[in-house]
């Protein structure tokens, strides 16, 4: 039987997993934590039975994901929930940029800014189905659907900023802003509209989804489909060098570029270390779990029904922001992500007692203590908060690190979203998932479409490896 080994269990390795074995390989997955999961496990982290997401709580890229769609995960014990509201940015005034399921009824909260929204969403979102399959794959291959593809992935070449001057409301601007900022880029980057286009188009084609019983659910459905189709899963193995690694007609890597040069050193051809040798990482993320009576108090009344909640002022501010993560400086008022996932997902909360996930934007490997700034951030929109909060539980970028080196020096999306490695992954190459070493792909997020629980540069890295036996056997 033809054999395959997956290195690490992220949602990538496991989708990976997950699909060789549908395909009928013989399927082994190494994990090195003691639970599988990577960037989707969860939590009881300050109050028992209180359930915090780990990493990725929200999901619009996941629920639309072909792969994971192909798996059927329903079928494996996985059930979206969707809050309300998709999403709320908040402004001073007490007014909001707010993002509904429908593109309609989002034109309609912009008011102003609606009729523009609607043109520049609408075409994108109805034909989702079909563009996703383009957009979420490499970008260097003869696209299924050309001139969708080119209508969607025009306005992505902007800076993210530019596309800001499309809307004139200071709600619209921020609102985009904040989806945009997503990427951890400088606003004013080329590209740096295209993780926030992305973003929009499939939360409008699916909703903000979060997963029932938290995102450690995703996990355990792939999990389930890997087991169900005979694989084996292995946890507490951490691999450091090939020679650790079984026999296999292919080997999979869930692993950032840097891993992937320790462990095959002189292995990999020159030309290949040295590129992962220049794999840039991008900024961090500090994180702030928060156990709250009551729940937030948010002075927007959309905020209080919104799955997620972006916290950072006006599209200048959010910009300034950003540009100072990406130069090193900790801002005073950093960017924050705030998830309301029990408002979909009630059985995570303990009576009146809410978990609320948050996390800053900070500088690659920042070594400060950030909870303040989140908590005064949360203050600005929320006053009385900080009453309400009986606990909170950190991960720092260290921290991050320490526990997945994926995310070295906290840098969450496994890999700067330049523009380079936004569109070829690690290195310049038809095949973004190929090590060049026969036999052997990288499947993490340091490969295209990139970061996300969406599972699809597993199965990018899935299908390249079918590809090679293919070749292999005639
Ligand atoms: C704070 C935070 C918030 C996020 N929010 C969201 C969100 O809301 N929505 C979303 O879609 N995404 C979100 N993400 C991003 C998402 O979690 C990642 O993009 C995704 O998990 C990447 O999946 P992966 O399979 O490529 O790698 P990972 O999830 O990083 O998994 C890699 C796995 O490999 C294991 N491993 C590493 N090294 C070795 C080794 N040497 N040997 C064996 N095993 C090894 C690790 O333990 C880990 O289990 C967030 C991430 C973080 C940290």
């Amino acid at each position: 039987m033809t054999s395959a080994v997956i290195v690490g269990g992220g949602p990538n390795g496991l989708a990976a997993a997950a699909l060789l074995a549908k395909a009928g390989l013989e399927v082994t997955l190494l994990e090195a934590a003691d639970e599988i999961g990577g960037g989707t496990r969860s939590h009881e982290a300050i109050v028992p039975g209180l359930l915090h997401d780990h990493c990725s709580a929200i999901h619009p890229m996941a629920v639309t994901s072909p792969a994971l769609r192909s798996l059927d995960l329903q079928q494996h014990g996985l059930r979206w929930k969707l809050a309300d509201v998709d999403c709320v940015h908040p402004l001073d005034d007490g007014s909001a940029g707010v993002l509904l399921r429908s593109v309609e009824d989002t034109a309609r909260m912009l008011g102003a800014d609606g009729n523009r929204y609607r043109r520049l969403l609408e075409p994108s979102v109805s034909r989702w189905d079909a563009l996703s399959e383009d957009v979420m794959g490499p970008l260097l291959r003869i696209p299924s659907h050309p001139l969708l593809l080119a209508r969607f992935g025009l306005p992505t070449t902007l800076p993210a900023g530019l596309l800001a001057r499309f809307f004139s409301t200071p709600q619209a601007q921020a609102l985009w802003a904040g989806v945009a900022a997503h990427s951890f880029r400088p606003l004013s980057h080329p590209l740096s509209s295209a993780v926030g286009l992305g973003i929009l188009t499939a939360g409008h084609a699916a909703g903000w989804a979060v997963a029932e019983g938290g995102s450690q659910a995703i996990a355990r459905s792939l999990e389930h489909v890997l087991r169900a189709h005979g694989g084996r899963v292995h946890t507490g193995v951490r691999i450091t060098h090939h020679a650790q690694i079984p026999p296999a007609d292919v080997t999979l890597l869930d692993l950032d570029p840097a891993q992937i040069a320790h462990i095959y050193q002189d292995r990999l051809p020159g030309r290949v270390r040295r590129a992962y040798g220049r794999f840039r990482r991008g900024p961090a993320a500090f994180k702030v779990d928060l156990a709250v009576e009551q729940g937030v108090p948010w002075t927007s009344e959309p905020a209080r029904r919104a799955g997620t909640v972006h916290l950072g002022g006006t599209l200048a501010e959010v910009a300034q922001a950003e540009r100072d993560v990406n130069n090193g400086r900790m801002p005073e008022r950093p960017f924050v992500l705030v998830g309301q996932q029990y408002l979909a997902d009630p059985t995570r909360s303990v009576g009146d007692v809410h978990p609320v996930w948050a996390y800053a934007h900070v500088p690659h490997g920042y070594g400060g203590d950030v909870t303040a700034a989140v908590i005064d951030q949360l203050e600005r929109f929320a006053p009385g908060t900080r009453d309400r909060i009986i606990g909170t539980h950190t991960t720092t970028p260290a921290e991050f690190a320490a526990t997945n080196p994926n995310f070295a020096g906290g840098d969450i999306l496994t890999g700067a979203k330049t523009v380079p490695q936004l569109v070829l992954g690690a290195r310049p190459t038809l095949d973004p998932y190929s090590t060049a070493l026969p036999g052997v792909f990288c499947c993490s997020a340091a490969t295209p479409p990139g970061p996300g629980a969406h599972g699809m540069c597993g199965a990018g890295a899935a299908a390249s490896a079918l590809r090679h036996l293919r070749l292999a056997s005639r």
